[in-house]
């Protein structure tokens, strides 16, 4: 018997990767298969030509380009594609988002449309079977690359990137995506040759793809949680320095709208530094921060009576706004309650420790002390 159904919508078979978007699956032999193909091709060749760089003779202009460009572009995505585009962290004049968009571009991973529009819904979805790119629900692998390689999430839901649909110049720019990474390619070689373009572009934009996906991938099993949120993001101290402070992915799900994601002054986010910066000198403004009480580990307890507390942070209580910010006020009130207590209880433990320690150096020291000024 011929089955009627793809494999992945058998009832009898639970997938172990999201299944593809069947509503865009490509017809087999279609202009728009090969082209989709053909978008494929790029992210391929690229890894296989990283081993060009065995082949070039070394010099260190082409490894600063290589370093270089990755800052620069890894800022594109983080400041702007991710706190920008996807959360609106910050504002900025239409020239300067522009400028965000065309460095975003430059690092080769689509459109801002297409980038902001699949990131909303992973913060929509996080974790579940919806997600776009979950290690829990799919495969490390999926979240890592496969995602990016399947054809499955091709397509753009303008729906959920209204706000950014309204200026031309980002649907002009999300449309031709590839332009400004073909621009660097080729300032690349002009600087440098042949070793520019390995170093500079080819090198530095694959390390850039695996940078990104680290917080897909990495930043969903490995790492710590301060915050109970809805999903298995986790703060990730190798990952942040890797992607400029992308890396503190838990304090990012809990307080997905703030333009800084490390919320202690040792988390370090070079990209919020720098967002700081261009704010000193009015390039950017209205600068998101989260407010001290959502500053608080809210993570339960072991005792009863906190995961009571606990139980009233459960991920239904929380949802996503259509402007990307968390709405659990009641669980949030819950949450510094239980926060404020546990915070009173170290207190009163670390008071009473420390008026024992004083306590004890005194009578220690009395006698040396009495005896070194003879009384
Ligand atoms: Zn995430
Ligand atoms: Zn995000």
């Amino acid at each position: 018997m011929i089955p009627t159904q793809p494999i992945w919508q058998s009832p009898s078979i639970t997938p172990t990767i999201a299944p593809p978007n069947t509503e865009s699956k490509p017809k087999f032999f279609s202009l728009a298969t090969f082209q989709r193909f053909v978008n494929k091709v790029p992210f391929v060749a690229f890894h296989l030509a990283c081993f060009t760089v065995f082949l070039v003779p070394f010099t260190w202009l082409p490894f600063f380009m290589c370093i270089g460009f990755y800052l620069i572009r890894m800022f594109g995505i983080t400041a702007g594609y991710h706190r920008y585009f996807s959360h609106r962290a910050y504002k900025t004049s239409r020239v300067f988002q522009f400028v965000l968009a065309w460095l975003g571009c430059s690092a080769m991973q689509k459109g801002p449309l297409w980038w902001a529009a699949n990131h909303r819904h992973h913060h929509k979805y996080s974790d579940t079977p919806e997600d776009v790119h979950s290690p829990v629900a799919g495969s490390f692998w999926w979240s890592h690359v496969g995602w990016v390689v399947s054809t499955a999430h091709d397509e753009t839901d303008f729906n959920s990137v209204k706000d950014l649909c309204k200026y031309p110049e980002l649907r002009w720019l999300d449309n031709l995506h590839w332009v400004p990474g073909a621009a660097l390619a080729l300032i690349c070689y002009l600087m440098a040759g042949i070793p520019g373009l390995v170093w500079g572009f080819l090198l530095s934009t694959v390390l850039l793809y695996h940078g990104t996906f680290l917080v897909n991938s990495v930043c969903h099993i490995f790492g710590r949680k301060r915050f109970n949120t809805s999903d298995e993001s986790r703060n990730n101290a190798l990952v942040a320095i890797l992607t400029l402070g992308e890396g503190w992915h838990n304090n990012h799900h809990h307080y997905m709208s703030s333009a800084n994601q490390g919320f202690r002054w040792w988390e370090i986010d070079i990209s919020y530094y720098v967002i700081r910066m261009l704010g000193w000198v009015h390039i950017v403004w209205d600068i998101r921060t989260p407010p001290p009480e959502k500053l608080i580990p809210n993570l339960p307890v072991l005792d009863s009576a906190h995961s009571t507390a606990g139980s009233a942070i459960a991920p239904s209580a929380m949802s996503l706004s259509s402007s990307g910010s968390v709405v659990s006020s009641a669980a949030s009130s819950s949450m510094v309650a239980t926060s404020v207590a546990e915070t009173a209880a170290v207190s009163t433990v670390v008071s009473a420790a420390v008026t024992t320690a004083v306590t004890t150096a005194v009578t220690t020291l009395n006698p040396v002390v009495a005896t070194l000024t003879g009384q």
